[in-house]
Protein backbone atom coordinates (compact mmCIF):
# COMPACT_ATOMS: atom_id res chain seq x y z
CA UNK A 1 0.00 0.00 0.00
CA UNK A 2 1.55 3.26 -0.99
CA UNK A 3 1.39 6.49 1.01
CA UNK A 4 0.02 9.74 -0.29
CA UNK A 5 3.44 10.99 -0.24
CA UNK A 6 5.16 7.59 -2.34
CA UNK A 7 2.12 7.58 -4.77
CA UNK A 8 2.50 11.65 -6.05
CA UNK A 9 6.53 10.88 -5.92
CA UNK A 10 5.57 8.15 -8.26
CA UNK A 11 3.67 9.85 -10.35
CA UNK A 12 5.88 12.72 -10.52
CA UNK A 13 8.93 10.39 -11.86
CA UNK A 14 6.81 8.95 -14.27
CA UNK A 15 5.47 12.16 -16.27
CA UNK A 16 6.59 15.39 -16.35
CA UNK A 17 3.11 17.37 -16.94
CA UNK A 18 4.77 20.47 -18.90
CA UNK A 19 6.21 17.86 -21.40
CA UNK A 20 2.67 16.20 -21.59
CA UNK A 21 0.70 18.60 -22.91
CA UNK A 22 -0.76 16.62 -25.89
CA UNK A 23 -2.25 14.59 -23.26
CA UNK A 24 -3.62 17.48 -21.55
CA UNK A 25 -5.25 18.53 -24.67
CA UNK A 26 -6.69 15.05 -24.74
CA UNK A 27 -8.05 14.39 -21.29
CA UNK A 28 -9.80 18.07 -21.20
CA UNK A 29 -11.72 16.70 -24.27
CA UNK A 30 -12.84 14.13 -23.04
CA UNK A 31 -14.60 16.25 -19.86
CA UNK A 32 -14.20 15.99 -16.09
CA UNK A 33 -16.61 12.83 -15.73
CA UNK A 34 -13.62 10.88 -17.35
CA UNK A 35 -10.38 12.71 -16.28
CA UNK A 36 -8.12 10.10 -14.88
CA UNK A 37 -7.04 10.91 -11.39
CA UNK A 38 -3.96 11.02 -11.47
CA UNK A 39 -4.49 14.23 -13.75
CA UNK A 40 -7.24 16.12 -11.59
CA UNK A 41 -5.28 14.87 -8.62
CA UNK A 42 -1.87 15.64 -9.62
CA UNK A 43 -0.61 16.90 -13.48
CA UNK A 44 -2.95 19.60 -13.52
CA UNK A 45 -1.13 21.34 -11.12
CA UNK A 46 1.92 21.56 -12.82
CA UNK A 47 -0.18 24.39 -15.25
CA UNK A 48 -1.55 25.97 -12.84
CA UNK A 49 -4.62 24.11 -11.93
CA UNK A 50 -6.78 22.51 -9.57
CA UNK A 51 -9.92 21.53 -8.77
CA UNK A 52 -12.56 23.91 -7.47
CA UNK A 53 -14.37 23.56 -4.48
CA UNK A 54 -18.22 22.94 -3.88
CA UNK A 55 -18.48 25.92 -2.12
CA UNK A 56 -18.83 24.20 1.38
CA UNK A 57 -15.16 24.14 2.48
CA UNK A 58 -14.01 21.36 4.05
CA UNK A 59 -17.85 20.10 5.32
CA UNK A 60 -19.36 16.77 3.48
CA UNK A 61 -15.79 15.74 2.30
CA UNK A 62 -13.45 13.05 3.91
CA UNK A 63 -9.84 12.98 4.71
CA UNK A 64 -9.92 16.62 5.98
CA UNK A 65 -10.86 17.50 2.31
CA UNK A 66 -14.08 18.74 1.14
CA UNK A 67 -15.99 17.57 -1.79
CA UNK A 68 -14.78 19.14 -5.91
CA UNK A 69 -17.74 21.30 -7.97
CA UNK A 70 -16.90 20.08 -11.57
CA UNK A 71 -15.00 23.33 -12.11
CA UNK A 72 -11.46 23.95 -12.04
CA UNK A 73 -9.16 27.00 -10.21
CA UNK A 74 -6.35 28.48 -12.44
CA UNK A 75 -4.13 30.56 -11.57
CA UNK A 76 -1.84 32.97 -13.57
CA UNK A 77 1.38 34.05 -12.20
CA UNK A 78 3.04 37.48 -13.06
CA UNK A 79 6.53 37.87 -12.27
CA UNK A 80 7.09 40.60 -9.95
CA UNK A 81 3.65 41.47 -10.21
CA UNK A 82 4.77 42.84 -13.81
CA UNK A 83 1.72 43.58 -16.10
CA UNK A 84 0.58 45.36 -19.52
CA UNK A 85 -2.65 46.76 -20.59
CA UNK A 86 -3.32 44.19 -23.44
CA UNK A 87 -2.24 41.02 -20.95
CA UNK A 88 -5.02 42.55 -18.26
CA UNK A 89 -7.07 43.49 -21.27
CA UNK A 90 -6.93 39.22 -21.91
CA UNK A 91 -6.93 37.82 -18.10
CA UNK A 92 -10.65 40.28 -18.38
CA UNK A 93 -12.16 38.78 -21.48
CA UNK A 94 -11.07 35.10 -19.77
CA UNK A 95 -12.35 36.16 -16.93
CA UNK A 96 -15.83 37.06 -18.69
CA UNK A 97 -16.18 34.48 -20.75
CA UNK A 98 -15.28 31.51 -18.90
CA UNK A 99 -14.96 32.56 -15.20
CA UNK A 100 -18.13 33.98 -14.24
CA UNK A 101 -16.71 37.67 -14.25
CA UNK A 102 -14.24 37.11 -10.93
CA UNK A 103 -10.72 37.61 -10.54
CA UNK A 104 -8.66 37.58 -7.00
CA UNK A 105 -5.58 39.01 -7.24
CA UNK A 106 -3.33 37.49 -4.57
CA UNK A 107 -0.79 37.41 -2.15
CA UNK A 108 2.00 35.88 -4.61
CA UNK A 109 1.21 38.65 -7.25
CA UNK A 110 -0.83 36.30 -8.97
CA UNK A 111 -4.17 36.61 -10.21
CA UNK A 112 -6.50 33.94 -9.77
CA UNK A 113 -9.39 32.81 -12.13
CA UNK A 114 -12.41 30.04 -11.02
CA UNK A 115 -15.33 28.15 -12.94
CA UNK A 116 -13.04 27.35 -15.44
CA UNK A 117 -14.74 23.87 -17.46
CA UNK A 118 -12.26 21.38 -18.26
CA UNK A 119 -12.91 21.44 -22.08
CA UNK A 120 -12.41 25.10 -22.11
CA UNK A 121 -8.82 24.50 -20.39
CA UNK A 122 -7.27 24.43 -23.81
CA UNK A 123 -8.26 27.76 -25.20
CA UNK A 124 -7.81 29.28 -22.06
CA UNK A 125 -4.69 28.44 -21.95
CA UNK A 126 -3.66 29.42 -25.45
CA UNK A 127 -5.55 32.87 -24.82
CA UNK A 128 -2.91 33.46 -22.36
CA UNK A 129 -0.05 32.50 -24.34
CA UNK A 130 -0.53 34.67 -27.10
CA UNK A 131 -0.88 37.39 -24.79
CA UNK A 132 2.88 36.14 -23.50
CA UNK A 133 0.96 35.13 -20.25
CA UNK A 134 1.64 31.95 -18.26
CA UNK A 135 0.08 29.18 -15.81
CA UNK A 136 3.08 26.95 -15.96
CA UNK A 137 4.37 25.59 -12.07
CA UNK A 138 1.77 28.23 -10.50
CA UNK A 139 0.53 25.58 -8.79
CA UNK A 140 2.49 21.59 -7.94
CA UNK A 141 5.55 21.11 -7.15
CA UNK A 142 7.90 23.60 -8.77
CA UNK A 143 8.97 26.78 -8.55
CA UNK A 144 5.77 29.45 -7.69
CA UNK A 145 5.19 32.95 -8.92
CA UNK A 146 8.27 34.66 -8.33
CA UNK A 147 8.12 37.59 -5.97
CA UNK A 148 9.47 41.60 -6.20
CA UNK A 149 8.80 45.33 -5.08
CA UNK A 150 5.91 46.16 -7.56
CA UNK A 151 7.92 49.52 -7.33
CA UNK A 152 11.21 47.75 -8.98
CA UNK A 153 12.25 50.88 -11.36
CA UNK A 154 10.09 53.51 -10.11
CA UNK A 155 10.81 54.07 -6.95
CA UNK A 156 13.06 56.88 -5.94
CA UNK A 157 14.54 55.20 -2.38
CA UNK A 158 14.98 51.63 -4.35
CA UNK A 159 19.00 50.18 -4.09
CA UNK A 160 18.46 48.85 -7.47
CA UNK A 161 15.52 47.55 -9.55
CA UNK A 162 15.92 43.47 -9.30
CA UNK A 163 12.71 42.50 -11.92
CA UNK A 164 15.54 41.64 -13.89
CA UNK A 165 16.92 38.88 -11.45
CA UNK A 166 13.04 37.72 -10.60
CA UNK A 167 12.63 37.53 -14.92
CA UNK A 168 15.89 35.55 -14.98
CA UNK A 169 15.01 33.37 -12.51
CA UNK A 170 11.71 32.10 -13.32
CA UNK A 171 13.60 31.90 -17.22
CA UNK A 172 15.77 29.30 -14.76
CA UNK A 173 13.62 27.43 -12.88
CA UNK A 174 10.24 27.56 -14.11
CA UNK A 175 9.69 24.97 -17.59
CA UNK A 176 13.49 23.72 -16.91
CA UNK A 177 13.12 19.66 -16.67
CA UNK A 178 15.59 19.90 -13.67
CA UNK A 179 13.55 21.51 -11.64
CA UNK A 180 9.76 20.25 -12.44
CA UNK A 181 10.17 17.70 -9.60
CA UNK A 182 10.74 19.49 -6.38
CA UNK A 183 9.56 17.89 -2.89
CA UNK A 184 6.63 20.74 -3.03
CA UNK A 185 6.44 24.13 -3.21
CA UNK A 186 9.13 26.36 -3.91
CA UNK A 187 8.36 29.98 -3.18
CA UNK A 188 11.01 32.77 -4.71
CA UNK A 189 11.18 36.23 -4.00
CA UNK A 190 13.67 38.86 -5.45
CA UNK A 191 13.43 42.47 -4.18
CA UNK A 192 15.68 45.79 -4.46
CA UNK A 193 13.46 47.60 -2.75
CA UNK A 194 14.58 49.02 0.75
CA UNK A 195 11.12 48.05 2.63
CA UNK A 196 11.28 44.57 1.98
CA UNK A 197 7.46 44.82 0.93
CA UNK A 198 7.95 41.52 -0.86
CA UNK A 199 8.13 39.21 2.73
CA UNK A 200 11.45 38.07 2.29
CA UNK A 201 11.00 36.18 5.91
CA UNK A 202 8.27 33.84 4.24
CA UNK A 203 9.81 32.54 1.53
CA UNK A 204 11.79 29.47 1.09
CA UNK A 205 14.65 31.93 -0.73
CA UNK A 206 14.60 35.40 -0.75
CA UNK A 207 17.33 37.91 -2.14
CA UNK A 208 17.22 41.38 -1.32
CA UNK A 209 19.39 44.18 -2.76
CA UNK A 210 22.24 45.90 0.12
CA UNK A 211 24.19 48.76 -0.06
CA UNK A 212 27.33 48.18 1.44
CA UNK A 213 30.41 51.16 1.24
CA UNK A 214 28.88 52.23 -1.74
CA UNK A 215 28.30 49.30 -3.73
CA UNK A 216 25.36 47.51 -4.54
CA UNK A 217 25.48 43.73 -3.47
CA UNK A 218 22.84 41.20 -2.41
CA UNK A 219 21.64 39.11 0.71
CA UNK A 220 20.03 35.75 0.95
CA UNK A 221 17.58 34.01 3.66
CA UNK A 222 16.28 30.68 3.05
CA UNK A 223 13.96 28.47 4.93
CA UNK A 224 10.74 30.73 5.76
CA UNK A 225 7.18 29.39 5.10
CA UNK A 226 4.05 29.36 6.78
CA UNK A 227 0.88 27.62 6.66
CA UNK A 228 0.47 25.33 10.05
CA UNK A 229 4.33 25.10 11.27
CA UNK A 230 5.41 29.04 10.70
CA UNK A 231 8.75 29.60 10.35
CA UNK A 232 10.86 32.66 9.20
CA UNK A 233 13.88 32.18 7.04
CA UNK A 234 17.07 32.33 7.94
CA UNK A 235 19.73 34.52 6.61
CA UNK A 236 22.55 33.25 5.00
CA UNK A 237 26.02 35.20 5.90
CA UNK A 238 26.72 35.97 2.11
CA UNK A 239 27.43 39.29 0.69
CA UNK A 240 26.39 38.41 -2.98
CA UNK A 241 27.19 40.17 -6.26
CA UNK A 242 25.24 40.64 -9.11
CA UNK A 243 26.61 37.28 -11.25
CA UNK A 244 26.33 35.48 -8.33
CA UNK A 245 22.73 35.65 -7.66
CA UNK A 246 20.84 33.26 -10.09
CA UNK A 247 23.65 30.32 -9.17
CA UNK A 248 22.98 30.53 -5.76
CA UNK A 249 18.96 30.70 -6.34
CA UNK A 250 19.95 27.65 -8.19
CA UNK A 251 21.65 26.02 -5.84
CA UNK A 252 19.53 26.55 -3.26
CA UNK A 253 16.75 24.99 -5.59
CA UNK A 254 19.01 21.73 -5.80
CA UNK A 255 19.53 21.63 -2.12
CA UNK A 256 15.87 21.55 -2.20
CA UNK A 257 15.38 19.63 -4.80
CA UNK A 258 17.86 16.61 -3.79
CA UNK A 259 16.84 16.67 -0.23
CA UNK A 260 15.37 13.32 -0.18
CA UNK A 261 14.52 12.98 3.29
CA UNK A 262 11.66 15.98 2.34
CA UNK A 263 9.94 13.58 -0.05
CA UNK A 264 8.62 10.95 2.59
CA UNK A 265 5.97 13.09 4.21
CA UNK A 266 3.70 15.77 2.38
CA UNK A 267 3.30 17.64 5.14
CA UNK A 268 6.86 18.21 6.22
CA UNK A 269 8.08 18.80 2.69
CA UNK A 270 8.80 22.49 2.64
CA UNK A 271 12.81 23.84 2.84
CA UNK A 272 11.51 25.50 6.27
CA UNK A 273 11.81 21.49 7.35
CA UNK A 274 15.52 21.11 6.89
CA UNK A 275 15.55 23.60 9.91
CA UNK A 276 12.78 22.60 11.69
CA UNK A 277 12.87 18.74 11.80
CA UNK A 278 16.61 17.48 10.50
CA UNK A 279 18.84 19.96 12.23
CA UNK A 280 20.11 22.15 9.48
CA UNK A 281 21.57 25.68 10.64
CA UNK A 282 22.61 28.69 8.54
CA UNK A 283 25.91 27.55 8.37
CA UNK A 284 25.43 23.84 6.86
CA UNK A 285 23.03 24.98 4.19
CA UNK A 286 26.00 28.32 3.45
CA UNK A 287 28.38 25.53 3.40
CA UNK A 288 26.00 22.94 0.88
CA UNK A 289 25.65 26.30 -1.49
CA UNK A 290 29.65 26.91 -1.26
CA UNK A 291 30.43 23.18 -2.55
CA UNK A 292 27.95 23.28 -5.29
CA UNK A 293 29.37 26.76 -6.46
CA UNK A 294 32.75 25.31 -6.23
CA UNK A 295 33.82 28.35 -4.49
CA UNK A 296 32.61 30.66 -1.25
CA UNK A 297 30.85 34.21 -1.71
CA UNK A 298 32.57 36.74 0.35
CA UNK A 299 30.59 36.18 3.78
CA UNK A 300 28.77 39.51 5.74
CA UNK A 301 26.41 40.29 8.51
CA UNK A 302 23.34 42.14 7.62
CA UNK A 303 20.59 43.77 9.96
CA UNK A 304 17.12 43.14 8.61
CA UNK A 305 14.67 45.98 7.21
CA UNK A 306 12.82 48.88 8.92
CA UNK A 307 9.27 47.54 10.01
CA UNK A 308 8.20 49.66 7.46
CA UNK A 309 4.63 49.74 6.51
CA UNK A 310 4.12 49.88 2.41
CA UNK A 311 0.75 48.77 0.78
CA UNK A 312 1.33 51.04 -2.22
CA UNK A 313 -1.82 52.39 -2.04
CA UNK A 314 -2.52 56.41 -3.22
CA UNK A 315 -0.91 58.79 -5.58
CA UNK A 316 3.11 58.70 -4.73
CA UNK A 317 6.32 60.29 -7.10
CA UNK A 318 8.29 58.14 -8.78
CA UNK A 319 12.33 58.03 -9.29
CA UNK A 320 11.25 59.54 -13.13
CA UNK A 321 10.65 63.51 -12.49
CA UNK A 322 7.46 64.22 -13.53
CA UNK A 323 5.66 60.58 -13.19
CA UNK A 324 4.17 58.91 -10.26
CA UNK A 325 2.28 55.79 -9.60
CA UNK A 326 -1.46 55.24 -8.51
CA UNK A 327 -1.94 52.22 -6.56
CA UNK A 328 -5.65 50.86 -5.62
CA UNK A 329 -7.19 49.30 -2.43
CA UNK A 330 -8.68 46.21 -3.11
CA UNK A 331 -10.23 44.14 -0.11
CA UNK A 332 -9.61 40.79 -0.08
CA UNK A 333 -7.80 40.91 -3.78
CA UNK A 334 -11.84 40.09 -5.52
CA UNK A 335 -12.41 42.47 -8.88
CA UNK A 336 -14.60 42.08 -11.88
CA UNK A 337 -13.37 41.16 -15.33
CA UNK A 338 -15.18 44.67 -16.03
CA UNK A 339 -12.78 46.26 -13.49
CA UNK A 340 -9.75 44.29 -15.18
CA UNK A 341 -10.36 45.71 -18.12
CA UNK A 342 -11.26 49.87 -17.25
CA UNK A 343 -7.57 49.42 -15.65
CA UNK A 344 -6.40 47.94 -18.65
CA UNK A 345 -7.67 50.99 -20.45
CA UNK A 346 -7.10 53.93 -17.55
CA UNK A 347 -3.23 52.56 -17.35
CA UNK A 348 -2.92 53.04 -21.71
CA UNK A 349 -4.97 56.40 -21.04
CA UNK A 350 -3.18 58.01 -17.85
CA UNK A 351 0.11 55.96 -18.01
CA UNK A 352 2.44 54.17 -19.91
CA UNK A 353 -0.07 50.90 -20.73
CA UNK A 354 1.75 49.09 -17.05
CA UNK A 355 -0.10 47.74 -14.45
CA UNK A 356 1.49 46.40 -11.31
CA UNK A 357 0.54 43.90 -8.68
CA UNK A 358 1.34 43.53 -5.35
CA UNK A 359 1.44 41.13 -2.68
CA UNK A 360 -1.43 43.17 -0.21
CA UNK A 361 -3.86 42.00 -3.43
CA UNK A 362 -3.41 45.43 -4.57
CA UNK A 363 -2.79 47.09 -8.42
CA UNK A 364 -0.95 50.04 -9.46
CA UNK A 365 -0.79 51.69 -12.52
CA UNK A 366 2.61 53.63 -13.36
CA UNK A 367 4.22 56.29 -14.62
CA UNK A 368 1.01 58.70 -14.81
CA UNK A 369 2.15 62.34 -15.45
CA UNK A 370 1.37 64.60 -12.38
CA UNK A 371 -0.54 66.48 -14.11
CA UNK A 372 -2.76 63.89 -14.61
CA UNK A 373 -3.19 61.99 -11.37
CA UNK A 374 -6.27 63.15 -10.12
CA UNK A 375 -8.40 62.42 -13.56
CA UNK A 376 -6.59 58.76 -12.98
CA UNK A 377 -7.50 58.63 -9.14
CA UNK A 378 -11.03 59.98 -10.29
CA UNK A 379 -11.71 57.07 -13.31
CA UNK A 380 -10.27 54.42 -10.79
CA UNK A 381 -12.43 55.64 -8.01
CA UNK A 382 -15.21 55.62 -10.74
CA UNK A 383 -14.88 51.50 -11.76
CA UNK A 384 -14.59 51.12 -7.36
CA UNK A 385 -11.16 51.11 -6.75
CA UNK A 386 -10.13 54.04 -4.85
CA UNK A 387 -6.40 55.25 -3.99
CA UNK A 388 -7.16 55.93 -1.04
CA UNK A 389 -8.78 53.80 1.71
CA UNK A 390 -9.17 53.58 6.12
CA UNK A 391 -6.71 51.48 7.35
CA UNK A 392 -8.69 48.70 8.17
CA UNK A 393 -9.44 48.74 3.66
CA UNK A 394 -5.56 49.37 2.62
CA UNK A 395 -4.79 45.97 5.38
CA UNK A 396 -7.19 43.68 5.31
CA UNK A 397 -5.76 40.20 3.43
CA UNK A 398 -8.18 37.41 2.95
CA UNK A 399 -7.25 33.74 1.49
CA UNK A 400 -9.71 32.05 -0.85
CA UNK A 401 -12.14 30.61 2.28
CA UNK A 402 -15.17 28.32 1.68
CA UNK A 403 -16.20 29.91 -2.01
CA UNK A 404 -13.37 27.92 -3.90
CA UNK A 405 -10.99 25.96 -1.68
CA UNK A 406 -11.49 22.61 -0.34
CA UNK A 407 -9.81 22.90 2.90
CA UNK A 408 -11.37 25.81 4.21
CA UNK A 409 -13.73 25.99 7.29
CA UNK A 410 -14.81 29.62 6.85
CA UNK A 411 -15.89 31.75 4.21
CA UNK A 412 -12.86 34.72 4.33
CA UNK A 413 -13.57 36.95 0.64
CA UNK A 414 -17.20 38.81 1.97
CA UNK A 415 -16.64 38.16 5.19
CA UNK A 416 -13.28 40.58 5.27
CA UNK A 417 -15.22 42.97 3.18
CA UNK A 418 -18.32 43.05 5.90
CA UNK A 419 -15.35 43.20 8.90
CA UNK A 420 -13.58 45.87 6.86
CA UNK A 421 -16.92 48.01 6.53
CA UNK A 422 -18.08 47.57 10.07
CA UNK A 423 -14.67 48.79 11.13
CA UNK A 424 -15.15 51.64 9.24
CA UNK A 425 -18.37 52.48 10.66
CA UNK A 426 -17.35 51.86 14.28
CA UNK A 427 -14.07 53.52 14.68
CA UNK A 428 -14.35 56.00 11.77
CA UNK A 429 -10.91 58.28 12.92
CA UNK A 430 -9.03 55.11 13.58
CA UNK A 431 -5.48 56.01 11.99
CA UNK A 432 -3.01 53.84 12.67
CA UNK A 433 -1.58 51.13 9.67
CA UNK A 434 -2.55 48.11 10.71
CA UNK A 435 -2.16 44.59 9.07
CA UNK A 436 -5.48 42.32 9.51
CA UNK A 437 -5.30 39.41 8.00
CA UNK A 438 -8.20 36.29 7.50
CA UNK A 439 -7.43 32.64 6.58
CA UNK A 440 -10.08 30.33 6.51
CA UNK A 441 -8.01 27.57 8.03
CA UNK A 442 -5.00 26.76 10.24
CA UNK A 443 -2.96 26.74 6.88
CA UNK A 444 -2.76 30.07 6.84
CA UNK A 445 -2.93 31.04 2.97
CA UNK A 446 -4.06 34.42 4.04
CA UNK A 447 -0.49 34.75 6.25
CA UNK A 448 -2.26 35.11 9.44
CA UNK A 449 0.90 34.44 11.07
CA UNK A 450 2.30 37.62 9.94
CA UNK A 451 -0.74 39.76 10.97
CA UNK A 452 -1.10 42.14 14.00
CA UNK A 453 -4.39 40.73 14.44
CA UNK A 454 -4.37 37.61 12.47
CA UNK A 455 -7.84 35.10 12.16
CA UNK A 456 -7.92 31.79 11.43
CA UNK A 457 -11.45 30.57 10.60
CA UNK A 458 -13.06 27.33 12.56
CA UNK A 459 -16.43 25.88 13.57
CA UNK A 460 -18.39 26.56 16.59
CA UNK A 461 -21.64 24.39 17.29
CA UNK A 462 -25.00 27.20 17.66
CA UNK A 463 -27.66 24.83 18.68
CA UNK A 464 -27.32 22.06 16.20
CA UNK A 465 -25.72 24.14 13.54
CA UNK A 466 -21.93 24.57 12.82
CA UNK A 467 -21.16 28.17 12.28
CA UNK A 468 -17.91 30.26 10.79
CA UNK A 469 -16.27 31.37 14.12
CA UNK A 470 -12.49 32.63 14.39
CA UNK A 471 -9.41 32.24 16.43
CA UNK A 472 -7.54 35.30 17.26
CA UNK A 473 -3.44 35.41 16.78
CA UNK A 474 -1.73 39.00 17.59
CA UNK A 475 1.49 40.67 17.16
CA UNK A 476 2.95 38.80 14.08
CA UNK A 477 5.36 40.77 11.53
CA UNK A 478 7.65 41.17 9.15
CA UNK A 479 11.03 43.24 9.35
CA UNK A 480 13.12 44.63 11.99
CA UNK A 481 10.72 42.99 15.24
CA UNK A 482 9.97 40.10 13.24
CA UNK A 483 7.71 37.78 14.67
CA UNK A 484 5.10 35.00 14.50
CA UNK A 485 1.56 36.21 15.87
CA UNK A 486 0.41 34.45 19.08
CA UNK A 487 -2.34 32.30 19.13
CA UNK A 488 -3.66 34.40 21.92
CA UNK A 489 -6.33 31.58 23.37
CA UNK A 490 -9.64 33.58 22.14
CA UNK A 491 -12.20 32.56 19.69
CA UNK A 492 -15.49 34.05 18.43
CA UNK A 493 -18.47 33.77 16.44
CA UNK A 494 -17.38 35.09 12.57
CA UNK A 495 -20.83 37.28 13.78
CA UNK A 496 -18.60 39.00 16.92
CA UNK A 497 -15.28 39.58 15.14
CA UNK A 498 -16.41 43.51 14.76
CA UNK A 499 -16.60 44.26 18.06
CA UNK A 500 -13.63 42.14 19.33
CA UNK A 501 -11.51 43.94 17.09
CA UNK A 502 -13.19 46.89 17.93
CA UNK A 503 -12.83 46.32 22.00
CA UNK A 504 -9.09 45.70 21.00
CA UNK A 505 -8.19 48.58 18.94
CA UNK A 506 -10.13 50.63 21.60
CA UNK A 507 -7.81 49.55 24.38
CA UNK A 508 -4.85 50.62 22.16
CA UNK A 509 -5.98 53.93 21.77
CA UNK A 510 -6.20 54.37 25.06
CA UNK A 511 -3.35 52.83 26.54
CA UNK A 512 -0.57 53.10 24.25
CA UNK A 513 2.72 55.35 24.60
CA UNK A 514 2.96 58.35 22.78
CA UNK A 515 4.02 57.26 18.93
CA UNK A 516 3.45 53.44 19.72
CA UNK A 517 2.88 51.39 16.94
CA UNK A 518 -0.14 48.46 17.07
CA UNK A 519 2.89 46.05 17.05
CA UNK A 520 5.13 47.58 19.63
CA UNK A 521 1.93 47.61 22.24
CA UNK A 522 1.03 44.00 21.54
CA UNK A 523 4.60 42.71 22.22
CA UNK A 524 4.39 44.91 25.72
CA UNK A 525 0.74 43.31 26.39
CA UNK A 526 0.78 39.58 28.17
CA UNK A 527 -2.00 36.61 26.13
CA UNK A 528 -4.53 37.33 29.04
CA UNK A 529 -4.44 40.93 28.80
CA UNK A 530 -5.22 40.75 24.91
CA UNK A 531 -7.53 37.86 25.53
CA UNK A 532 -9.61 39.91 28.02
CA UNK A 533 -10.05 42.97 25.87
CA UNK A 534 -10.96 41.02 22.93
CA UNK A 535 -13.53 39.75 24.60
CA UNK A 536 -14.40 41.99 27.03
CA UNK A 537 -15.30 39.68 30.08
CA UNK A 538 -12.42 36.95 31.93
CA UNK A 539 -12.89 33.60 29.39
CA UNK A 540 -11.22 30.47 29.48
CA UNK A 541 -8.45 29.98 27.18
CA UNK A 542 -9.68 28.40 23.91
CA UNK A 543 -7.21 25.73 22.16
CA UNK A 544 -6.29 26.20 18.58
CA UNK A 545 -7.57 23.72 16.80
CA UNK A 546 -4.69 21.58 14.64
CA UNK A 547 -4.22 21.81 10.64
CA UNK A 548 -7.66 19.87 9.10
CA UNK A 549 -4.51 17.60 7.80
CA UNK A 550 -2.29 17.59 4.64
CA UNK A 551 -1.43 21.26 3.94
CA UNK A 552 -2.52 22.99 0.75
CA UNK A 553 0.12 22.48 -1.02
CA UNK A 554 -1.97 22.93 -4.20
CA UNK A 555 -3.31 26.17 -2.57
CA UNK A 556 -2.12 29.29 -1.92
CA UNK A 557 -3.42 32.71 -3.03
FE1 LIG B 1 -7.96 27.23 1.78
FE2 LIG B 1 -5.53 28.08 2.37
FE3 LIG B 1 -7.63 29.55 3.05
FE4 LIG B 1 -7.14 27.20 4.30
S1 LIG B 1 -5.88 29.03 4.40
S2 LIG B 1 -9.10 28.01 3.55
S3 LIG B 1 -6.26 26.01 2.62
S4 LIG B 1 -7.01 29.06 0.95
Amino acid sequence: METKAQRIERLKREKNPWEALDELRRVAAEGIEKIPAEWMGTYLRWWGVYPQGDGAGVLGGKGGEGKSAPYLMLRIRLTNGLLQAHQLRTIAEVAREHARGIADITVRQNIQLHWIALESLPRVLESLWCAGLTTMGSCGDDTRNITGCPLAGLDGDEIVDASPLALDATRMLVGNRDFYNLPRKFKVSISGCRAWCSYPEINDVAVNAVQINGDIGYSIRVGGGLSADPHLAVKLPFLLRHHEVLPVVKAAAEIYRDAEVLREHRDRARLKHLFLRHGWTADRFASEIEQRLGYAPERHEFDSSPDTYRDHVGIHPQKQPGLSYAGVSIVSGRTSAQQLAAVASIAERFGSGEVRTTNMQNLLIPNVRNERTAEAAQALAEIGLPTSGSPFARGAIACTGAQFCRLAITETKSFTRWLVTELEERMPGFAQHLKLNVTGCPNSCGQHWIADIGIEGKKIKVGTQLVDAYYFCVGGGVGKHQAIARPIGYRCLAADVPDAIERLLDRYLLLRDEDEDLRRFFARHSDEELRYWLAGVPVETALRDASPGRPPHEIDI
